[in-house]
């Protein structure tokens, strides 16, 4: 029986990329903002229609480098849905998790109780894009405002979404974008980060390469996060491909919403309004008393046919035991909930229709 992962990363063709690595075997220049991350960084910048974006080693280092950069000090008001990497960047950091809760419908940070959650120590807004789902930006920003506080959003899952026609790493201070292996577009590792003003630019860069802001001038406590040109030329070559990929799995996800929606006790999640979306991930939640099947049992099913879903995100973060004391999951009900009942399909450009089809037989069989 053919195996099937939650993902597989996209890979381009292989003489695509040899021809691409050819110059560097010419030019000797490997890491170190060479030709081939210039060269991604420009189309970069065009695609997800940003003014600036800088990249990074992977999408977890940039987001700790954005946070230093800001010179945070106190709580940061974040979403315990998310990947370990959201709440360890800001803990890395020395920095203090406050946790709020999500919204019902797209799993994101709920705007109506992150007053509640704000105090003297508040410095910024850490909300995650979940599954590629795009948070309530105008909402935040209001709120941002009111009490000055910096919004740095984890846009790991929403590579290339726009919102209204603008690019969602135009929103907040800075945004973070993962280029993992298993992301919508990867550099095998990698990451970057989009910017609201110029102002942090030249810090992040400067942290990015041990704090050097020029050979003799190091202003920075910094780390070694460089990509090197090999990622670079993995990335423009997959970035050629991205928008055909994004089609193919707008394709699957439309199939298993055909098969699923309005299952009794199956919930999944439609297009966002006004949002043009990346189809990352495709989560669903499983209600035992009306469908019959846990979470559990439908990962157990599916496992059982060599189908490997992923109980993603569960646990919470709040939960993690490197927070130490006075963190519990009760204080986020609903994110609770969502990670007890979620699972997360099978999703990739490559991904037939059949095997979509087979997947949804398996689970209302
Ligand atoms: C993948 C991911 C990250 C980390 O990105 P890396 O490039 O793997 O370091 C951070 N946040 C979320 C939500 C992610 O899914």
């Amino acid at each position: 029986m053919k195996k099937i992962n939650v993902t597989s990363p996209s890979m381009p063709p292989m003489e695509e990329y040899f021809e691409e690595v050819k110059s560097i075997w010419e030019n000797r220049w490997l890491t170190n903002a060479g030709p081939k991350h210039q060269i991604l960084q420009k189309n970069l910048e065009e695609y997800l229609g940003v003014e600036h974006v800088e990249l990074f080693a992977n999408g977890h280092l940039a987001l700790e480098i954005a946070l230093d950069a800001l010179g945070l000090k106190g709580e940061v008001i974040t979403t315990p849905f998310t990947f370990a990497s959201t709440t360890q960047a800001i803990v890395r950091n020395g920095l203090k998790p406050v946790f709020c809760d999500v919204e019902p419908k797209y799993y994101t940070m709920d705007p109506a109780k992150i007053e509640p959650l704000i105090n003297e120590k508040t410095c910024a807004i850490l909300p995650v894009h979940v599954y590629g789902n795009v948070c309530d930006v105008d909402a935040i920003e209001k709120i941002a405002r009111k009490y000055n506080l910096r919004v740095i959003y984890d846009a790991a899952h929403t590579f290339g979404v726009k919102v209204g026609g603008r690019g969602i790493g135009a929103y907040g201070d800075v945004s973070m974008f993962s280029f993992h292996a298993t992301k919508v577009f990867n550099t095998v590792e990698g990451g970057g980060l989009t910017f609201a003003d110029d102002e942090l630019v030249a810090k992040c860069k400067a942290i990015r390469q041990f704090g050097q802001k020029d050979e003799t001038d190091v202003p920075y406590v910094g780390t070694n996060a460089k990509m090197t040109e090999f990622h670079a030329a993995m990335g423009i070559c997959n970035l050629r491909h991205v928008e055909d990929n994004i089609r193919k799995r707008r394709q699957a996800v439309e199939r298993y919403r055909e098969r699923l929606c309005g299952v009794g006790g199956i919930r999944i999640c439609t297009d966002q309004e006004g949002v043009q979306g990346n189809y990352a991930y495709f989560p669903a939640l499983f209600d035992e008393k009306v469908f019959g099947k846990s979470r559990d049992d439908v990962a157990e099913l599916l496992a059982q046919n060599n189908i490997f879903a992923r109980k993603y995100f569960y646990p919470l973060t709040n939960t993690f035991a490197c927070l130490g004391e006075g963190y519990s999951a009760l204080d986020t009900p609903v994110a609770a909930d969502i990670a007890l009942h979620v699972l997360t399909l099978p999703l990739y450009a490559d991904l037939e229709l059949c095997d979509v089809d087979r997947i949804c037989d398996i689970i209302l069989g």
